[in-house]
């Protein structure tokens, strides 16, 4: 989708069935992270569309004979795939099928399906929305790291790494959030630290990149931000990218009590 209008994509007859689409989140990764209201309409779907961030385990909750189609993105297919995807709910929501359209994460957090759902409105089809589990804040959290902590960080922002017009993302405008969560920054997170530390953020701010959280194969790397900067982090795809002084709390949540230094006791706030 060129323009990010999706009726622009609409070229195809309206549909005339009584399909529903269910947008639903299915998390981190982990199955046992799905919501309830996951499980249960995956098993009503006939067919399901599912991304490449969607594990294998998570396709079981899917009725027998169900159609599984995979409509995961690679680079550069983005648009013709996008396109592809709103093509196959248009058509089967109008033969009166149940489609659920499975994404990582949260579907609405830099998973387009807003663009989804308003495609199906538009043509008529019922939506019904599952949140998921974002992997945003899911991730760290599993990790051992809080996007908030009492007098340690008041605020996070949940920024992409990615953006499709280049590299012109204003990355001062975050420079001032206490905690930073980058989703699809792996590949630029040289470019994003050089350019929070030019922000005026301290180059020995602690980050974390968390690899495919909450999965068996999760591993976290520690860093900080000047090492970044550096390219000295060596790191996959996918990863959360946490920057901020909470990153030192994991050693306080994962390691065992004998080697932890007591965390400060918060001073006496003013409200409860
Ligand atoms: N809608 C998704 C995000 C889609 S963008 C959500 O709410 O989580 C895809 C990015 O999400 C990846 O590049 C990576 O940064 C992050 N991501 C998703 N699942 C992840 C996981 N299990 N572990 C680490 N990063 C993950």
């Amino acid at each position: 989708m060129g323009n990010g209008e999706p009726e622009n994509n609409s070229a195809a007859p309206p549909v005339s069935g009584s399909g529903k689409l269910y947008l639903i989140g299915a998390g981190p990764g982990d199955p046992e992270l799905l919501a309830l209201k996951a499980v249960r309409l995956l098993g009503q779907a006939d067919v399901v569309l599912y991304d490449r961030l969607v594990g294998p385990e998570i396709l079981q909750y899917a009725r027998t004979g169900a159609e599984l189609i995979y409509v995961g993105k690679h680079e550069g297919e983005q648009e013709t795939k996008q396109n592809y995807i709103f093509d196959l709910i248009r058509r089967h929501a109008a033969a009166g099928r149940t489609v659920a359209r499975l994404k990582g994460g949260d579907s609405l957090v830099f998973g387009r399906g807003a663009e989804e759902w308003a495609l199906a409105l538009g043509l008529g089809i019922e939506v019904e929305l599952v949140p998921g589990l974002t992997s945003a804040i899911s991730v760290p959290g599993l990790a051992g790291i809080p996007l908030t902590y009492r007098q340690v960080s008041q605020s996070f922002a949940i920024v992409t790494g990615h953006c499709h017009t280049g590299r012109s993302q204003q990355w001062a405008k975050y420079a001032g959030v206490d905690t930073l969560v980058i989703l699809m920054g792996v590949k630029n997170s040289g470019f994003i630290a050089r350019s929070l530390i030019a922000a005026g953020r301290p180059a020995d701010q602690p980050v974390a990149f968390i690899e495919r959280g909450s999965t068996p194969y999760e591993t976290v790397v520690e860093s900080d931000l000047g090492s970044v900067a550096a390219g000295k982090a060596k790191v996959s795809n996918p990863a959360v990218f946490v920057i901020g002084e909470v990153v030192r709390l994991r050693r306080t949540l994962t390691e065992a009590p004998a080697s932890i230094e007591v965390p400060k006791p918060p001073a006496p706030a003013a409200e409860s």
